[in-house]
């Protein structure tokens, strides 16, 4: 993959195939504390928002009054949902062989707190591989779709921003990645991606779409 240095994998809907079980728990909390809403339209307005940025939505658009422990429990919420039902995205494993074999580093940058990432990645196996190359919104003042998140992972992994490659399920992501001066790459291989995605993510800024992972491995060799 020539001019690139770092690449740098959000997690919740690439690495590992999240969404239409964080989507579910979220839209069952909501109509719990009295808005009903759906894990579909959940994933329209919320995906690839951090927690904090979710409860702000609801309280703010949404205009729901949500109790003061919202994001700790939804966290539980999302905790005891996960090690029930999470799965790795197909073919992230080869995906993750092709980039070591060919010394091309790599790291996550994702929305959620670190224990979220760690436990997501340790529940699918993968956390050996991105073992202190794990980035969090949390480490900044602002998340995705501030570029703050991804320029902080280039620093600390020692790379340009210009030579990063960015893979993303969300606009938000996608738009964090473009203001970062980043390449940004679409990926729409989760269980969550509809129809509607790729142009979505294209009209964020992506360069380029991979509806699965081998389709992205195919630009590594
Ligand atoms: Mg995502």
């Amino acid at each position: 993959m020539n001019g690139i240095d770092l690449v740098i994998f959000d997690c919740d809907g690439v690495l590992v195939d999240s969404e239409m079980i964080a989507s579910r728990e979220l839209a069952a909390y909501l109509t719990d504390l009295g808005r009903p809403t759906t894990g579909a339209e959940c994933r329209a307005a919320f995906t690839g928002l951090s927690i904090q940025s979710v409860g702000e939505k609801v309280r703010g658009a949404w205009g729901v009054d949500l109790p003061a422990d919202f994001a700790a429990a939804l966290r539980e919420r999302d905790r005891a949902a996960f090690e029930r039902d999470l799965k790795a995205v197909p073919g992230v494993e080869a995906a993750l062989d092709a980039l070591s074999a060919r010394g091309l580093p790599f790291c996550v940058a994702s929305s959620g707190a670190p224990e979220k990432i760690r436990h997501s990645l340790a529940l699918t196996g993968l956390l050996d591989r991105f073992d202190g190359h794990l980035f969090s919104a949390a480490q900044v003042a602002r998340g995705k779709p501030a570029p703050d998140l991804f320029l902080h992972a280039a620093t600390a992994m020692g790379a340009e921003p210009g030579r990063c490659l960015v893979l993303e399920d969300s606009p938000a992501g996608v738009q964090g990645a473009v203001a970062a001066t980043m390449r940004a790459h679409g990926f729409t291989g989760a269980s969550h991606c509809t129809d509607a995605t790729a142009p979505a993510l294209v009209a964020a800024g992506a360069v380029a779409i991979h509806p699965t992972m081998a389709d992205f491995l195919s630009l590594l060799l």
